[in-house]
Parts: C-alpha cells; structure tokens; sequence
C-alpha cells in the first residue's frame, strides 16, 4: 500500500507515520528527516537545503524530486511506503505523478490530518530536542524527567530553529498558500479521507486504520 500523510507542520504526521509503519510494516519516508541528515553530513544537498530550512522556507521542488526519485527506488519502496512530508507543492505532486507512472505503481490514499493554527502554535512552541540523538520531547505533553535536559544523557534540550515562533508562523502561512491545494488535486481521484488531526495520538491512528481498510 502506497500512503500519503498530508497535513500542517508539527500536525502529527511524523508520529503517526511511525505508528503505521509498526502496523502495515512499510517504511516511513520523511523527507524532512532525510532532509536533515544531508544537513548533518554536510553533503551538497545539504548544503543547499540548510538556509531554506532553518528559515521555514520549502526547500527547492527541483532538489526534492532528484532526492525522492532515488529513495523511491530503494528496494524497500517495491511492498508500499508512507510519504510524510512529500509532496509539498502542486509541481511536486506532478513529479511524483511522473515518478509513479515510470515505477508502475500508483497512491493508494491520501490521508488528511486536520489540525488548527493556534494548536500547531501550541505544540511547536512547546517542542525540545535533544540534537545529538534527535529525541524530542514537549514542555506540556511530553516532559523530560529533569526539565531542559535529556532523559538519557542528561545533555542540554534545545528549540529547533525551525520550531521558533516566527519560523512556524511563516510554515503555516506555506502550507496554507502551498501545500493544501494538493488536497483538491488528489480529491479528484477519491482518494483523500481527512483526519481530525486534535485527538490523542491513538484515536487517530485507529480512525487512519479505519480509512485505510477499506482501500
Ligand atoms: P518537516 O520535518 O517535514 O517539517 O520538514 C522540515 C523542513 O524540511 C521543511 O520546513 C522544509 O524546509 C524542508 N522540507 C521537507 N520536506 C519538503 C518538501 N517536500 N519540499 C520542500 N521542502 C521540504
């Protein structure tokens, strides 16, 4: 099965992402956190890629596309997959589109996480990571045992520059002019569901469950 997870910045995708990968057994790609290693290992496309991120910016649809268009033909890809966080934009739904039809494969569901502004706001602002393992917590959801600090190596937390309040002002303001247009593109294929993306983390992995039977 061949998932797509559409939804604002910080609406959960990640982390439901990785609930359905434990229960269909298909790999979760992120292109946010493939993304970040480029940045981590200073590779070219991470250095092109760093600028855009950490002001909230898309990262050029042209990069994107060479980059999905080699992870989509990764031998884990050929039993299915979960997109999170790609496609983003109108031209790169087309890129995947061309990508598929080369592949012989086709979206099974778009799934749609509907979450309000002022909630993302909430959530992200109150967003800690610990850089060097990538654990992330929050200061009302998710604590760390000792506050400011990492449950494991008791290493400083810090805000990621992308989830400053500015930053995520800007993301929101992306997604709404960008990113959910692609909701009416694939619409008309009938296969979107949308999600009230504001429940706990289990009710909604159970209501993506439900959507995802009947395909
Ligand atoms: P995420 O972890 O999905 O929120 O992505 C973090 C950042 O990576 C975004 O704010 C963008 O700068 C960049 N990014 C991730 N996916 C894409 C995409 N499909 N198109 C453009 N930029 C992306």
């Amino acid at each position: 099965m061949r998932i797509l997870l559409l939804g604002p910045p910080g609406g959960g995708k990640g982390t439901q992402s990785k609930l359905l990968v434990e229960k269909l057994n298909i790999p979760q790609i992120s292109t946010g956190d493939i993304l970040r290693e480029h940045v981590k290992k200073q590779t070219d496309l991470g250095k092109k890629a760093s600028n855009f991120m950490e002001k909230g910016e898309l990262v050029p649809d042209k990069l994107i596309l060479q980059m999905m268009g080699k992870r989509l033909l990764e031998n884990d890809c050929l039993k299915g997959y979960i997109l999170d966080g790609f496609p983003r934009t109108i031209p790169q739904a087309i890129g995947l589109d061309d990508l598929l039809i080369d592949l012989n494969q086709k979206l099974n569901k778009v799934i749609v996480l509907e979450v309000r502004d002022n909630d993302i706001v909430e959530r992200m602002g109150g967003r800690r990571v610990h850089l060097a393992s990538g654990r992330v917590y929050h200061i009302k959801f998710n604590p760390p045992k000792i506050e400011g600090m990492d449950d494991i190596t008791k290493e400083k937390l810090v805000i990621r520059k992308d989830d400053q309040k500015d930053t995520v002002l800007k993301r929101l303001d992306i997604y709404h002019s960008t990113t959910k247009p692609l909701i009416d593109f694939y619409s008309k294929r009938n296969i979107v569901s949308n999600i009230d993306g504001s429940k706990d983390i289990n009710a909604i992995n159970e209501n993506i469950i439900r959507n995802l039977t009947n395909v």
